[in-house]
């Protein structure tokens, strides 16, 4: 007796995924999931073994942004398997649901589809396994940090101040909640125009390395505003998959994350 302690439930991982990242933002449409899936392939180019699972339930893009479809299969009826685009290991909860079809999931069964994406997807031997996190501070965030062993979230925003703001916020969270902030990143940084080359800072520059700075955290590096990021995006192929300046932007900042 009391030999053995109870088990408590405590964070939880897959069994083979080295490290957990989630990739947050405090408003939509800052390029959270433009840059997991460009990131997912960056370290996959480098040779690592990647995972990417799309938790942004109310607006899960990664089907479209990895150019993968289908519904995943589950032979045992338990096992969920994922699927594979560009050398990445895909999940998205918009695999599992009618695309045209609007989610109004209340709060349980949202987390009951996120934690059986992490539990029940076999997710194999993973380095790393990205999150696409929903925007905001909500449940989903706040469920993943709990009961999953993250090894870390990455915040993007655009330089704006309005952006910044909000990505404060959800700095504030991942120190609420104990979760290591591995960098920021900022997205939209710049333009250059393709004619005459001048450089443009339609939503600023600088603000989120300043952010970082000032907080103490590292700056991972700033992606430009960049049209065939948007195109390529769309078209299920991310640029990251091409060689070029912006894809180098997205390498760097794998090898920033990952040594
Ligand atoms: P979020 O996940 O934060 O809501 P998305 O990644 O879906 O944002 O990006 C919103 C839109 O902006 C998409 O159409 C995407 O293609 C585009 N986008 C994101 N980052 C860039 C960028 N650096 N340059 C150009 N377009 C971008």
């Amino acid at each position: 007796v009391g030999r053995h302690p109870t088990p408590q439930a405590g964070p939880t991982k897959p069994a083979g995924v080295d490290r957990i990242v989630a990739i947050a933002s405090g408003k939509g449409g800052v390029g959270k999931s433009t840059l997991s899936s460009n990131l997912a392939i960056a370290l996959a180019r480098q040779g690592r073994r990647v995972g990417l699972l799309d938790a942004d339930i109310h607006g899960p893009s990664q089907p479209r942004m990895m150019g993968v479809s289908g519904k995943p299969a589950s032979p045992d009826g338990k096992t969920i398997l994922p699927l594979h685009g560009h050398g990445v290991t895909v999940m998205s909860i918009g695999l599992m649901m009618d695309p045209d079809k609007a989610v109004v999931w209340r709060g349980p069964m949202l987390m009951g589809a996120l934690q059986q994406m992490l539990g029940q997807v076999a997710w194999g031997d993973l380095d790393i396994l990205l999150v696409d996190l929903p925007p905001g501070t909500g449940d989903v965030q706040l469920t993943l940090c709990q009961k999953t062993q993250m090894t870390g979230a990455i915040v993007v925003s655009t330089p704006q101040d309005v952006a910044l703001l909000d990505a404060r916020k959800a700095l504030d969270m991942f120190d609420t909640l104990n979760t290591p902030v591995l960098g920021l990143v900022e997205n939209m940084s710049m333009y250059v125009c393709p004619d005459c080359g001048r450089e443009a800072h339609i939503f600023g520059h600088g603000g989120v390395r300043d952010e970082a700075k000032r907080l103490n955290l590292p700056f991972l590096g700033e992606i430009p505003l960049d049209l065939d990021i948007r195109l390529a995006g769309d078209a299920g192929t991310p640029v990251a998959l091409t060689d070029g300046p912006v894809a180098d932007a997205y390498k760097a900042l794998a090898k920033r994350l990952i040594d």
